[in-house]
């Protein structure tokens, strides 16, 4: 017995271990198996996250792409952007508007300025609205409630979408029922302690986690999203919040580049790179092929033609800036952000070029997710 019992572990050695090398698999085969079954478990997004080659984001584009037509064609979305404030309760340590940026020059929009720029906005082709700030206080539900109503009488053909942060469930319930129709919150980091190395201990993970449930549970179309390169980021942390959407199933999700701003604590830190950025879009393109995926400005401002290249790697949706050009600096999240000096009627032309250097087209709709039956 004892004789045969060693070589025969020997063997099993010897046969098991080309076994363990294979295991791993490569990262196209990884790609492959992303576009088909529309998951990967954590520990392959994370190697996938970590070990790609040039080549292989080459290949995830293709693919991407591929998966991007299937469902949208040749066309992209516009969302018209209004900053309405920066005024902002909360303290995000990479945000230029955070609470504690006494530099920042606070400004917010009336009632009239925001249907002045829906006004030029739709003059331009635009269908859906964006109305994103600080939590700024001044911002009351009745005040949103009488905006929201303003806004569908006088364009009840446009979508409304929010992105003014945390909200009680019931105060986000008064917003949809006042005729709001999609609500963006970046969950920033899926992972709890990572998120506690981006804000102070006072912000609450599971406080932001629970709007975005309660978001979906009311009926908004949701989005959410995270930066790319933030401090403390790792493979394993992305790949928690590959997880976190496909779990979440938003219609829509904004990532772009950490880019530091000066006046932050993290105004030392290396920001996100455009490599990085594209490889999760493609990726997130391949694990929900219906996901409406903004090239993001934050894109752009990195790299000048980052947006093209967004488009380009999954992306589907763009975000041109409508707000009135005299508060575009002040609206300051990151440094050098782009598009602050132009006006709004520039800003879509200058996107429509560039959107047809890509061979995709801008479509003049809502650009509801797709199978989205709205309320209309
Ligand atoms: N108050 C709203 C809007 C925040 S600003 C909310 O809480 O959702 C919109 C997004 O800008 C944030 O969710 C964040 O992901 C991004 N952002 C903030 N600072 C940034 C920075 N320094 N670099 C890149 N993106 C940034």
């Amino acid at each position: 017995m004892r004789q045969w019992h060693i070589p025969t572990f020997r063997l099993k050695m010897y046969f098991c271990k080309p076994i363990l090398v294979c295991k791993r698999m490569d990262s196209k085969t990884l790609i492959s198996q992303l576009e088909e079954t529309q998951i990967l478990s954590k520990q392959e997004f994370a190697d996938l996250i970590a070990r790609h080659t040039e080549d292989d984001a080459q290949f995830l584009f293709e693919r991407a792409r591929v998966v991007r037509e299937r469902y949208f064609g040749k066309s992209v979305y516009l969302r018209g952007l209004i900053e309405i404030s920066n005024y902002c309760a909360n303290d995000c340590y990479y945000c230029g508007i955070r609470r504690s940026n006494d530099t920042a020059d606070r400004y917010r929009l009336t009632e009239e300025d925001i249907l002045a720029c829906c006004e030029e906005g739709y003059q331009l082709g635009f269908r859906t609205f964006v109305m994103q700030g600080g939590e700024d206080a001044h911002f009351t539900d009745e005040v949103l409630v009488h905006l929201i109503r303003n806004i569908k009488s006088r364009f009840p053909d446009c979508a409304i979408t929010l992105s003014l942060g945390e909200r009680a469930k019931e105060r986000y319930q008064k917003l949809f029922d006042a005729g709001a129709d999609r609500y963006l919150l970046r969950h920033e980091t899926a992972n709890a302690q990572h998120y506690a190395q981006l804000h102070p201990a006072w912000m609450s993970h599971a406080r932001r986690i629970q709007c975005l449930w309660d978001l979906k549970e009311i009926g908004y179309q949701v989005g959410t999203g995270f930066m790319v390169g933030t401090p403390f980021q790792t493979p394993e942390l992305l790949a928690e919040d590959m997880l976190f959407i496909k779990e979440l199933q938003p219609q829509m999700v904004g990532i772009g580049p950490f880019v530091p701003h000066h006046a932050t604590p993290f105004a030392n830190e290396t920001g996100g790179t455009v490599e990085q950025t594209l490889f999760m879009l493609g990726l997130l393109r391949l694990m929900m092929p219906q996901l409406l995926l903004p090239s993001t400005t934050a894109l752009g401002t990195i790299d000048k033609t980052g947006r093209e290249k967004g488009l380009m790697a999954g992306a589907n949706v763009v975000m041109p800036n409508l707000s009135p050009v005299s508060v575009r600096k002040k609206y300051d999240l990151y440094d050098n952000k782009i598009c602050t000096g132009d006006e709004s009627a520039q800003c879509v032309n200058c996107l429509g070029v560039r959107i047809a250097s890509t061979g995709y087209r801008i479509e003049e709709s809502r650009g509801d997710a797709p199978g989205w039956d709205n309320r209309q």
